[in-house]
Order: C-alpha cells, then structure tokens, then sequence
C-alpha cells in the first residue's frame, strides 16, 4: 500500500505484541516526522538489543557479560533460588527487596495445550544447577495462572524428592494476570508469606 521501506516498516512494527495495523501505521508516519538523528538512536537500540544482549549462561537473566550481576554478586544467598517465568519478572521481584538470592528464568511456563514441556523449558538446566549449586529452597514465582499453577506443581513432585524446600507465593496475587501486575507491597506480602507446596 505505502512505498516499500515504510510498508515493511508498518509490516514489521504490526508484528509487536499491542500494535495493531493502524497503530503501526501512525508510528511509521510519526518515525517518518521527527528528527532522523532521533530514528537512528532507535534503530542503534533495537540492534545493540540483540548484538550485546544474551541470557546469563546460569540463570537466564538478560545480560551483556557471560553471566548476570546477579549471579556475581558474592553476598547474595547461594542456596536459594527464585524460579521465574522470564526475565523482566526478576526486576518485579527485586523491587519488593524482600529476596535476597538468586534466579532461575524457565523461559515460560507449562502448557500441555501448546505443546510445551518441560524439556522446552530450563527445566533440565535447573536439575543440574541444584545439586550442583546445593540449593536448599527453591521459590516457585511463577505467574498466577493455570499454566503457572502447572508449572509449580511439576517443579514440587521433580524436586522435593530430592530434599530440597520448595514454596509458592502466597495468595493475594491477581489471579490469571501476569506477575508484574502485583504491586510491589503486594509482592513483597506474597514472598514473606511464601508457602511449602
Ligand atoms: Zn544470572
């Protein structure tokens, strides 16, 4: 419809989770307005995104060295894991400060209906970071949704045997939402008051 770079533009931006065909269209018309010093910053971020970032070889976490600051940093508790969904979820938790170990990102979470299991998630990297890293607890924060509520089972039955203390969030979350929902007070409340499962 448009001329070709600003159509694989609209095309492109139409991708991104939110943006619908028209939004994607007044971003490209806008884009195509301001200053081009302004669009090159954002084009430089999006590439610098993918060429600097990767995941800790440990935990996941997104980072530009080979592992996190997270999972350098001495004085944090060797022997407790917080089990996340993704990355941006660990910034949710550390804003509550109430969590003073480390993280494990799964990269999602259950879901039998779409085909993902266990092995499609870093579920096996898990297994050997807690012998491994002689994990005594680990946190399950997954998301407040059936999969989540799955995914937290699972990680119970594979991992108590094993001896280690596994707890869940307490309640008070929003239920079906998305982690970073919950208000920081809120969060904070559910990881004080996390429960053996
Ligand atoms: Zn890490």
């Amino acid at each position: 419809m448009y001329e070709g770079p600003l159509q694989r533009l609209i095309d492109e931006l139409s991708r991104l989770p939110g943006v619908g065909p028209k939004s994607a269209q007044r971003l490209a018309f806008h884009l195509l307005s301001v200053d081009e010093a302004d669009v090159r910053r954002l084009g430089a971020a999006i590439s610098e995104l993918r060429d600097q970032l990767h995941h800790c070889s440990r935990c996941f976490n997104v980072t530009s060295g080979e592992e996190c600051s997270i999972c350098l940093d001495p004085r944090r508790d060797q022997t407790t894991l917080c089990v996340v969904e993704r990355p941006q979820d660990i910034v949710v938790v550390e804003k509550t400060q109430e969590f003073r170990g480390r993280y494990h990102v799964l990269g999602g979470s259950l879901s039998p209906i779409a085909g993902i299991g266990p092995s499609q998630l870093r579920i096996p990297e898990l297994r050997d970071r807690v012998p491994a890293e002689s994990i005594a607890e680990l946190i399950i924060a997954t998301n407040p949704t059936v999969e989540g509520d799955t995914t937290a089972m699972y990680l119970a039955r594979e991992f108590k045997p094993l001896g280690v203390k596994v707890t869940r969030l307490a309640s008070g979350l929003p239920v079906g939402g998305d982690l970073d929902y919950a208000d920081e007070l809120t969060l904070g409340r559910a990881l004080a008051g996390r429960m053996e499962i």
